[in-house]
């Protein structure tokens, strides 16, 4: 799963590359349809602010492409 980082705090576009493996990668299509997980922080890599302090911020800041 990459990720692109359109952070609204700093202003930076960051490709974000998490490498899964097969057992997670379910849970993470599971989650992703239902929603996403604003308990453990996701942050910018540059400024380090948090992404999803709520889903729309999230969804506003985040694009996940996903590897056929
Ligand atoms: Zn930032």
């Amino acid at each position: 799963m990459n990720y692109i980082i359109d952070c609204h705090h700093c202003g930076s576009h960051t490709e974000y590359y998490t490498s899964i493996d097969r057992r997670s990668k379910r849970a993470m299509a599971l989650q992703q349809s239902v929603h996403i997980d604003t308990e453990c922080a996701m942050r910018c890599p540059v400024c380090r602010a948090r992404l999803n302090n709520s889903e729309a911020e999230f969804y506003a800041q985040v694009r996940a492409i996903c590897e056929a």
